[in-house]
């Protein structure tokens, strides 16, 4: 027995988002359902649409930053009911048993964990993702949304939000860390508002400085344009922690020279291309380079606590189903202010 659920679909790498029918299973024992109400737009949905990444399996159905109202639950679940306000973020399955998993960071699953859309369960079903009117999940990988946040705007927490506020707890970003992000999109705005909020003190290095007033209000000091020469002389050695949250291929070596003595650069970024980096980049300074996905369920369901706690949400443009084409060469574009969020009830 399944259900039918109503989605957007990519059929064939680069042809347009459709809306299709796809089947919803039945929830077993550990199980949440879920009418989606929000889903934002991610730059990894697009990335994957239109197989920037390769090996991409089609129809895919993308979307992994969810918010909706759970309908029913599993008999063995205890977390939720009916009613409730949730959130299903990346991942929806991992090992559970590795040592990566027993310490809560299902992201680095050694068997590797399994996306919301686009991954295959072990049950052998294939999943599809959030731009559709329902879903099904293990409760496990289902997190709670703190009531006072708007739930269109906290739906890109779940992806975005926890991929900046993970690699900003590791390395202790706070009170005397000079932190800088580069781009201001998705990732980047919810970076600087929780990295402001954790109190470091904020860098924004964008393409321009088209958007230096609403970085600025999101808690930013500093705000320079990477187009103008000068911003890698004025900033050189800085910034304790560089967090690198653009969708294209930078010259990284610039940007290496900006990380402090001992300071770390962290790739949260996947563009199309290999990234190349000099040995003089890394040994100058003797700078560290890392990279971070996403968070763990605890640290996810931590971050949305602390988001609630401050009141941090995306800033967004909420649209209907039917203009998510157009909604991704916007973002391809960098004209999006911050994230594009897709309202469910334009799809039932
Ligand atoms: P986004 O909203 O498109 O933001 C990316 C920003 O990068 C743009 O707003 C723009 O900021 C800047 N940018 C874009 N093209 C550029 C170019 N050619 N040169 C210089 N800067 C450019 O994307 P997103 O959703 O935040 O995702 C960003 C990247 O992170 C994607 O590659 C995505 O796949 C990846 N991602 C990784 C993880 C993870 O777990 N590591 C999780 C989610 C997403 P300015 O206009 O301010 O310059
Ligand atoms: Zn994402
Ligand atoms: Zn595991």
């Amino acid at each position: 027995m399944t259900t039918t659920a109503i989605s957007y679909a990519a059929h064939a790498a680069k042809a347009p988002l459709e809306r299709t029918e796809i089947s919803r299973r039945d929830p077993g024992p550990t199980d949440v359902a879920i009418d989606i109400d929000y889903s934002g737009i991610c730059h990894s949905d697009i990335h994957t649409v239109r197989d920037e990444w390769g090996a991409a399996t089609y129809p895919v159905v993308p979307g992994h930053e969810i918010i909706g109202t759970v309908t029913a639950v599993g008999g063995d679940v205890t977390r939720f009911a009916p009613g409730d306000r949730v959130g299903v973020g990346v991942i929806v399955e991992s090992c559970r048993a590795c040592e990566s998993c027993l310490a809560g960071e299902e992201n680095y699953c050694a068997r590797g964990p399994v996306g919301t859309y686009g991954g295959l369960l072990a049950s052998g079903e294939f999943t599809q993702g959030g731009y559709a009117t329902s879903i099904v999940t293990d409760d496990h990988f289902v997190y709670r949304i703190p009531g006072a946040l708007d739930p269109a705007a906290a739906a890109p927490l779940l992806c975005a939000g926890i991929t900046t506020y993970s690699p900003l707890r590791h390395w202790e970003a706070g009170p005397g860390t000079r932190v800088a992000i580069i781009g201001l999109g998705g990732l980047g705005h919810l970076g600087v508002k929780f990295a402001a909020a954790l109190g470091a003190e904020v860098t924004v290095l964008s393409q321009s400085l088209s958007k230096r007033d609403a970085g600025l209000a999101m808690g930013a000091s500093d705000y320079f344009a990477t187009s103008d020469r000068e911003t890698f002389r004025k900033n050189r050695r800085r910034f304790d922690l560089v967090i690198n949250t653009v969708s294209a291929n930078l010259d990284l070596n610039d940007y290496l020279r900006m990380v402090a003595k001992d300071g770390t650069f962290v790739e949260v970024g996947l563009p199309e291309h290999p990234l190349s980096v000099t040995g003089q980049s890394l040994v100058n300074g003797r700078v560290s380079l890392s990279g971070s996905m996403i968070g763990g369920v605890p640290e996810t369901q931590q971050m949305l606590d602390f988001a609630g706690e401050h009141g941090i949400t995306a800033d967004i443009e909420l649209i209907p189903a039917s203009e998510i084409n157009t909604a991704f060469d916007r973002v391809v574009a960098s004209d999006v202010r911050f994230r594009f969020v897709i309202d469910m009830a334009s799809l039932r």
